[in-house]
C-alpha cells in the first residue's frame, strides 16, 4: 500500500484528531475537515459533555501516538465512586480492589485541543475549521462542503473517506439515503435525558468536594453525577425522565419546583449550587442515545468510525475509549500489510463490530446500575467481596467493570460474557446464601470460579444449539 495515499477525515472531534494523528505519523496525506471553529481559539462548548472519563483502552490509544505524558497532565484521577445518599451521607466505593487501576477525569476541550495540536506537527496533515460536510460520494469517494466562513460549497476528493463526524454522521446519512447497498441502521434513544450543572471552585480555587473521585447521587429512577476540572469546578449532570416520575425534564419549569426537587433528593448537592438555577434554565436539555449500523464501509471508499459507526449511552465513560480504540485496532489492521483498503476495512470492521455492540449493551446495564443498584443491599455486598477478592487475588479476579475498564487487553466482547457470567454467578450464589462472605476468600474465590465457568459453558452449549 503506498504512504502518500490522500485520506479525507470528516469531522475533527477526539476520534478524527487522533485518527488524523496516527495517520500523519505513518506518514499518509491527511486533510480533516471539520465544521466547527477551532476548538482551542473559539469561545464555544465542546458541544458534548465538557469533561469526560479517560480509562486504560483509551490511555493505551494514547501512548499509540506518543502522548501519554502530555495527555496525564490534563487528567484527575478519580479513583472511585463518591456514593451519596438521600441523607448527604458520603461512601466511597473504589472501582478495583487493585490501588493502581482508577478512572481520569478529563476536560474534552483541553484533550481535543492537544490531539489537534500534536496532529499538526505533521507536514502532511492539514486541519480545515468551519467546513460542514453535507453529503458523500461514497462511489466516487468525494465529499461536499459548505464552508462557514464564505458561504459557498465544495467538494473534495480523496483516495479514502473516514468519517469520524459523530452521532449525526454526514457519510452515515448519505449510506442510508443513498439506497444503493444494504445498510442496517438503529438508533434507540433512551426516555432519559441530560442536563449540564456546576459547582464552581471555591473563592481561591480549590475544590467544593472530594476531588478523586466521581461523584454520584443514584436515586433509581433518575440521578446525578460531578466529575472535577482542574479549575477547581466539578461538572455535574442530572440523567432524568423525559416525562415519567414525579419530576421529570417535562414539568421542572419553575425555580420553585427545581429547588424543592434538588433540596428532595439532592440537599448536599444544593448547598454546592448558589448557580443552579442560572445553570439549569441556561443550558440544554440532551438526549441519550444507542447508534448500531452495519456495514461501516462501502467497498475500499469510505469508513465510519467512533461515534459515527456506534454512539452509545455514557453510563459505562466508555465512548470515547471506544473511539480511541478504535484507532489502535485499526492501526493494528494497517500493520498487517494488506494491499487494499477494501480488505483493510472489511477486516477492521470484522475485528472491531462485535466489540462495538459489546460496549453499547454493557453502557446500557450500567445505566441501571448507577441510578439504583449501587445502593442496594446485595449489589453492594457483590461490590464488596469483588474489591476484596481483587485486592487479595490481584492476578486472579477482575469484576466485570475492572474487565472493561482496566483491560485493555481484552476485548469488549470478552469482557462482556465473563463480566456477565461473574455477575450472575455471584448474585445467585449470594441470595441463595451459598456465598459467606465471612467465610476464607479463596473458598469463595474457588466458588465463583466455578460458578462463573458453570455459567460460561451453559450459554455454550445454548450457543450451540441454536446454531
Ligand atoms: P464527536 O466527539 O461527536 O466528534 C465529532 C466531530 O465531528 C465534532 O467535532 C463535530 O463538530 C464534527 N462534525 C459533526 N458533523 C460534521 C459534519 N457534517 N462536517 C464536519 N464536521 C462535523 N465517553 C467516555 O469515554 N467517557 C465519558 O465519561 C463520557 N461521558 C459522556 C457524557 C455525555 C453526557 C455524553 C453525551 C457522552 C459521553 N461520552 C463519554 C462519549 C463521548 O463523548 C463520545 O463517544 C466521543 O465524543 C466520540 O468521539 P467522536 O470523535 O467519534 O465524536
Amino acid at each position: 500500500m503506498k504512504k502518500q495515499q490522500n485520506i479525507l477525515i470528516i469531522g475533527a472531534g477526539l476520534c478524527g484528531s487522533l485518527l488524523a494523528l496516527r495517520l500523519g505519523q505513518r506518514g499518509y496525506n491527511v486533510s480533516l475537515y471539520e465544521m466547527r471553529p477551532d476548538i482551542r481559539t473559539a469561545n464555544i462548548s465542546a458541544g458534548r459533555s465538557i469533561n469526560l472519563a479517560l480509562s486504560d483502552r483509551g490511555i493505551k490509544a494514547m501512548k499509540l501516538a506518543g502522548i501519554e505524558d502530555k495527555v496525564r497532565e490534563l487528567c484527575i484521577p478519580m479513583n472511585g465512586r463518591m456514593l451519596h445518599d438521600i441523607e448527604g451521607k458520603m461512601v466511597m466505593a473504589p472501582y478495583s480492589g487493585r490501588e493502581h487501576e482508577y478512572i481520569n477525569s478529563i476536560s474534552r476541550g483541553l484533550l481535543n485541543g492537544l490531539l489537534l495540536n500534536e496532529a499538526e506537527k505533521h507536514d502532511n496533515v492539514k486541519i480545515h475549521f468551519n467546513k460542514k460536510c453535507k453529503s458523500v460520494d461514497f462511489e466516487n469517494t468525494t465529499a461536499l462542503f459548505k464552508d462557514y466562513k464564505s458561504n459557498t460549497e465544495f467538494v473534495e476528493d480523496a483516495d479514502v473517506i473516514i468519517a469520524t463526524d459523530g452521532a449525526g454522521s454526514a457519510l452515515r446519512k448519505s449510506y442510508y439515503l443513498g439506497k444503493k447497498f444494504l445498510f442496517s441502521f438503529s438508533q434507540e434513544w433512551l426516555s432519559h435525558g441530560y442536563k449540564e450543572l456546576s459547582f464552581l471552585p471555591t473563592e481561591n480555587g480549590g475544590f467544593k468536594t472530594y476531588k478523586n473521585a466521581l461523584h454520584i447521587w443514584g436515586r433509581d429512577s433518575f440521578m446525578l453525577i460531578a466529575l472535577p476540572n482542574l479549575d477547581g469546578s466539578f461538572t455535574v449532570t442530572l440523567f432524568l425522565s423525559y416525562e415519567d416520575g414525579e419530576y421529570n425534564f417535562g414539568n421542572l419549569t419553575t425555580e420553585e419546583k427545581v429547588i424543592e426537587f434538588f433540596q428532595k433528593y439532592f440537599k448536599d448537592a444544593l448547598e454546592l449550587m448558589p448557580n443552579l438555577i442560572e445553570d439549569f434554565f441556561t443550558n440544554p436539555t440532551s438526549p441519550l442515545g444507542t447508534v448500531k449500523c452495519s456495514p461501516w464501509h462501502y467497498k475500499g471508499n469510505t469508513l465510519l468510525m467512533g461515534d459515527a459507526a456506534h454512539a452509545i449511552v455514557p453510563f459505562y465513560g466508555q465512548g470515547m475509549n471506544a473511539s480511541f480504540e478504535d484507532v489502535t485496532v485499526f492501526d493494528k489492521v494497517l500493520d498487517e500489510g494488506h494491499e487494499d483498503w477494501e480488505t483493510i476495512f472489511k477486516t477492521y470492521e470484522k475485528h472491531r463490530k462485535r466489540d462495538t455492540d459489546a460496549i453499547a449493551d454493557l453502557a446500557i446495564d450500567n445505566f441501571h446500575e448507577m441510578k439504583g443498584h449501587v445502593n442496594n443491599a446485595i449489589f453492594r455486598e457483590k461490590r464488596n467481596l469483588e474489591m476484596a477478592l481483587e485486592k487479595n487475588f490481584p492476578d486472579n479476579y477482575s469484576s466485570k467493570y475492572s474487565l472493561v475498564t482496566f483491560n485493555e487487553d481484552i476485548s469488549y466482547h470478552e469482557a462482556m460474557l465473563k463480566g456477565r457470567a461473574q455477575d450472575k454467578a455471584i448474585l445467585n450464589m449470594l441470595a441463595d446464601k451459598e456465598l459467606d462472605l465471612n467465610d476464607d476468600l479463596k473458598t469463595n474465590l474457588e466458588k465463583v470460579k466455578a460458578a462463573t465457568q458453570e455459567i460460561l459453558d451453559e450459554d455454550r452449549v445454548a450457543k450451540d444449539f441454536k446454531h
